[in-house]
């Protein structure tokens, strides 16, 4: 039986059976109150190791988690000098991938670099670019890249992404390929995740095509279509910054549910009528609200559920929260 067991793991191992990934939310909102922004560790549940995606938010969304007991099947050795929270840190997270350099999207990268190990950071030139050049060059943080301004201290090496190009993360099985999508003119990107022939899709922020004068997000749909078809997809994580109230003029390269449930309507151009039933969304970078009475969440939330055109199944996971798709 023994035998048998470990010869059905070894062709398992060999053709690269799927076990689905893990998403655990390090930071669920889209700024204003720091702690818990814009980051999430993504995994191949068959793996001990993570990359993330985003950065905002990184050693609180661990203790969360831990927590929330949603660690549980990593090892920890027993010896260790480093407490769970800094042992996950240090040698769980193999990478970071962001999507861009805005602040919301790399402050707890930057502020925990200190207690970090060597690893590497994927983003496209104009992110990698903006690290380099504005944020590790001595000025606002010391240098711990591997290039730029002054000496280097070699702890992050910068892997620059490709438009559309694969790429492997390393320490782990998954693999990135990214697409570029526009957030008030600026470079964001949706980051395409792929574990055993099984795909995830994360967007950065991003506002509509249509109020951005772009084809970002048609393009990503365009990529995504076949793969929803082929039930490939396992889950979409996209941002809803604001309520649907919000003006379109004021909307600064975000989406709010007006425009995710305009948005799929393109998506399902591609992937066909009646195909997103329920494709697993979930829903990112909630600004929230510091006016009385006012939940964001909850609005977004609402909304979302009370206008599911397509039918889609919603996820609003908050700090420390874990996901498997
Ligand atoms: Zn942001
Ligand atoms: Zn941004």
């Amino acid at each position: 039986m023994k035998k048998l067991l470990s010869a059905l793991f070894l062709i398992s191992s060999l053709v690269g059976y799927a076990k689905g990934f893990q998403v655990i939310t390090l930071g669920s909102d889209g700024g204003v109150i720091d702690g818990n922004i814009s980051g999430y560790l993504i995994r191949d549940k068959g793996e001990e190791n993570f990359v993330a995606l985003d950065a905002g938010t990184v050693i609180p969304g661990i203790k969360s988690a831990l927590e929330k007991n949603n660690f549980s099947g990593l090892s920890i050795p027993k010896d260790t000098e480093w407490s769970d929270t800094g042992y996950i840190f240090r040698e769980k997270i193999k990478g970071y991938l962001i999507s861009h350099g805005h602040l919301d999207h790399i402050s707890g990268l930057v502020i925990s670099s200190t207690e970090d190990t060597k690893k590497d950071i994927y983003g496209l030139k104009s992110t990698i670019e903006t690290l380099k050049n504005n944020v590790f060059n001595w000025k606002l943080w010391p240098n711990f890249g591997n290039e730029g301004e002054g000496f280097k201290l070699n702890q992050y090496t910068y892997q620059e992404l490709k438009i559309s190009e694969i790429k492997n993360l390393n320490g782990t099985n998954l693999k990135v390929t990214p697409f570029s999508l526009s957030h008030s003119n600026y470079e964001s990107t949706m980051f395409l995740l792929e574990n055993n022939g099984e795909y995830l899709a994360y967007y950065g922020d991003v506002g509509p095509d249509q109020v951005e004068n772009s084809k970002g997000l048609e393009e990503t749909f365009k990529v995504l279509g076949p793969l929803i078809k082929e039930k490939k997809l396992k889950a979409i994580m996209i941002e809803s910054s604001f309520d649907s109230s919000k003006e379109d003029k004021s909307l600064f390269g975000h989406l709010t549910p007006k425009w995710i449930d305009e948005e799929f309507k393109v998506l399902e151009k591609y992937s066909g009528e009646g195909s997103l039933k329920g494709l697993n969304v979930i829903i990112t970078h909630i600004k929230p609200s510091l006016k009385k009475n006012d939940n964001m969440r909850e609005k977004i939330k609402k909304e979302l559920l009370e206008n599911n055109t397509y039918d889609v199944k919603y996820y609003f996971p908050v700090q420390g929260e874990s996901l498997e798709f």
